[in-house]
Formats: C-alpha cells, structure tokens, sequence
C-alpha cells in the first residue's frame, strides 16, 4: 500500500481517479494487449467499442514550449480525470484516462516538440486509454491539471513538462520503478511481443464479469492427503471449487470459468492462461494444506497473495510444495514460454497486486465471520500459480487436512456450504465496488 500511496503523492493526483484507473486495468484484456498503444491502430480499433457511447472525446492536441519547459494540451468535450507519471529508459510520461474517443488529426504525434519527441496514444482496455509520451530526456512533471470550459475553449487537459536532470529524475520515480529494480522488465522488452500476439478475437458478448476458480492439483498430482485415509487435497478442493461456482452462478452477475471440472491434470502454467485469456475479474485458486507428521500442528484457513518475498517460512515451504505440482504432472519447466514482454507490464502488475491484496482482505473480512482462521491468516510467498500480471489473484488454502478438527470441516457439507456463502458475499463486495468506480460517467 505505501508504494501506492507514494506513487499518488508523486503524480499530485487524487484517490478517486487512481480508483477509477486501478478498476479499468483489473477488468483491462492481456497484457500484450496493454502494450504501448500505437495510434492509428488503435484509435482505429476505438469506435467499435465506443460506437453509440458517451466516451469523452478528444478533438485535438498540440505542444507548445521549448527544451526546458513543454506544455501539452488535449482539447475534450468534457473534463475527465487523469493520472500521469513518468517511467525511465527510456524517458516517458504516461497518462492514463478513462475510454476517450481519439477524433485528433491524422499524424498527430509523429512529431514532437521541446522535451516531447514524439506522443501515441490509443485504447489500451475496454474503459481504459492511454498516452504515451516519448521525451528527448528526463524531464519531470511540473503540472498537470484538466481546465474546466471557459472563454470559449473547451475543456483541457493540460500536462507541463520541465527538464531535470537524470538523478532528479530517478529519484522522482516511485523506488518500484526507478531503472534498477527494473531489470528484468527491461530485459523482457527485448522480445517485443509480435502483432498476432496482439490480435484477439473480439469480446464475447456477454460482459459479465469473469471469475475464475482454480480447484487445485488434479491427475497425476494428488496435492496433500490426510495421512490414513483416502481423502485427496485435489478431490477436495474440486468439491469445494465446484460448490463456489454453483453458489455464484446463481446470482447470474457473473461469468465463472473453470480450470478443471474433473480429476484432470492442469499445469499451473495454464491455469494462469485460463485467467489472462478470460480477462478474469478475479482468480481465485483453492488448496488444502498438509504439516507432515513431526511439523507440529496448525489449523484454519488462509489466503496467500503473490509475492517475490515470503511472508514467512511457512508460507514458503508451503509455495514450494504447490509450485511441485508440474513437475509431478511432468510439467517441463525449461518449455514454460517467458512470461510477455511489454513496457508497461510492470505498472499492470503492481496495480494488480494492490487489488489482490484489497480482495484478500475483503475475503477475510467475511471469512472469519464464519470459518475458523489460522492465527495468521493473510500471507503471501511466490506461488506460480498467482502469476497473472493483469489478474487480482488469491489462492485460499481452505485448512489444513493434517488436523483432526479441519479434516472435518473439510470433508463437511454445511462446512462448505457456510465457507461457500462467505466467500461469495466477499467477491460481490469487491467486485461490486468495482463496478460502480467504473460504471458509465465516471
Ligand atoms: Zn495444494
């Protein structure tokens, strides 16, 4: 959260957009489609989604200035909010806008002027669109601000550009994205994702949101088992997965996808694929841990986030363990393809992880109402199964089929059904909230 808070102190720009920004990137498509936008493409790709609909609309746009201080004005026909900031290697700025309808005049950008060398700007999600500045050098914001109509002009978004100088200019950055932490990222950018990596079919027609459960293990790979007996963490979790998505279908709000619905092998590889092709709202994995005899004995249920660095021991012996499970489904790691490449995926990756975060707490907030915990019951360690970059992502061990009193939980039918309610009031909190910042107006 403090990163976050950081990041909006920096940009000068209030909660509420960066809301609004946040929820258009959750139910934003897959990252290779959050790449730089290209201008005519996109804006060519615009009206299909904007036909017949109430997106501000930008008519025109010009620079003014020089290589010290560069101003940039967007002409609309309504005032829209924003968030800008900067990235470096190269030098931009990028501001993000809720959908506009780009009518600007053909070329527009190609050329730059002052600190700005050339600006692309496009439709980078359903509810989302962007541009991208490229500058000569570092430069910071020094203002930006959206003018009300007045004196016969229409309303403005206005972003001023002031030269810095490059240590001023990394240390402006929020420490997440400032160049040497961001290594990998730019290693990454040497595989430019292709353009049919870009082409997706068209939407489905149903706009429901997508929530994607992800019973853990199946096949070949058992997951823990309760020492004695015949009960499988896979069959487990499959019971439980396929009561959540009974439970939410009902409500008929949401689209709810699968990644099995029977005893089949799954690698976590494509359980992530399942949540990036869907556009996912939400993942939402299920598992059921095991100590092994000697470990001593915990109990109740926790909900695990993404996170390079685990909470702790546990919650990394614990992401070990899951992360085992392509290579006993003989998963060959060294054949993953790399995770896509793009510039801006980082920023997708940690808005993302704020919302999964907002989403862990809001289940456990219901959880516990109505389920034991475990005395720690938020934690977060590398789980590959988390890794969708565009996708708020939980993995929910239910408890632990190692103690006697959760084992019968477990096994429970009014258990689930109690543990089922909750976590469905949790995702209609989240998710409800998120359509409201992102409903039609705003
Ligand atoms: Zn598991």
């Amino acid at each position: 959260m403090a990163s976050r808070a950081n990041l909006l102190v920096l940009l000068g720009c209030g909660p509420l957009c960066a809301a609004a920004l946040l929820c258009a990137l959750m139910i934003g498509p897959s990252a290779a489609q959050v790449a730089a936008p290209q201008a005519p493409a996109s804006a060519a790709a615009a009206p299909s989604l904007a036909a017949g609909s109430n997106f501000p609309v930008a008519s025109d746009a010009r620079l003014a200035g020089d290589a010290r201080q560069t101003r940039f004005i967007l002409d609309l026909d309504k005032p829209v909010q924003f968030r800008a900031f900067a990235l470096a290697d190269p030098y931009r700025v990028i501001v993000d806008l809720p959908q506009v309808s780009f009518t600007l005049p053909a070329g527009i950008g190609t050329t730059g002027r002052g600190l700005v060398k050339a600006f692309r700007y496009g439709l980078v999600m359903p509810g989302g669109s962007r541009i991208v500045f490229d500058l000569t050098g570092p430069a910071k914001i020094a203002k930006s601000y959206v003018l009300e109509a007045a004196n016969g002009q229409p309303p403005r978004l206005v972003i001023e550009f002031e030269e810095i100088d490059r240590t001023a200019f990394v240390q402006s950055l929020p420490p997440e994205n400032r160049p040497e932490l961001r290594s990998a990222i730019t290693d990454a950018n040497a595989a430019t994702p292709d353009a049919s990596a870009a082409a997706k079919p068209a939407a489905p027609p149903d706009k429901r949101p997508v929530i994607v459960i992800d019973p853990g293990h199946g096949g070949a790979d058992n997951g823990t088992e309760a020492g004695g007996n015949d009960i499988m963490e896979k069959n487990l979790v499959l019971t439980f997965g396929l009561a959540l998505r009974d439970r939410l279908e009902k409500s008929g709000k949401y689209r709810i996808v699968m990644t099995r619905t029977d005893d089949t092998f799954i690698a976590l590889g494509d359980r992530v694929k399942v949540a990036r092709n869907e556009s996912a709202a939400l993942f939402i994995s299920i598992h059921a841990d095991a100590l092994k005899r000697g470990e001593g004995d915990a109990q109740g249920a926790t909900i695990y986030t993404l996170s390079d660095k685990a909470t702790d021991s546990d919650a990394e012996r614990l992401a070990d363990a899951e992360n085992k499970s392509d290579a006993i489904g003989g998963v060959n790691l060294a054949d993953e393809p790399t995770e896509v490449a793009d510039i801006l995926i980082d920023l997708v990756q940690r808005e993302t992880k704020t919302f999964s975060n907002r989403f862990a707490r809001v289940l456990m907030g219901e959880m516990k109402t109505t389920v034991r915990m475990h005395k720690h019951p938020l934690k977060s360690a590398g789980f590959r199964v988390l890794k969708a970059p565009d996708v708020p992502s939980v993995l929910v061990e239910l408890g632990y089929v190692s103690n006697k009193g959760d084992l019968e939980h477990l096994v429970s039918e009014n258990w689930r059904n109690r543990t089922v309610g909750s976590m469905a009031q949790a995702i209609d909190t989240f998710l409800a909230k998120r359509l409201a910042t992102a409903g039609p107006g705003k």
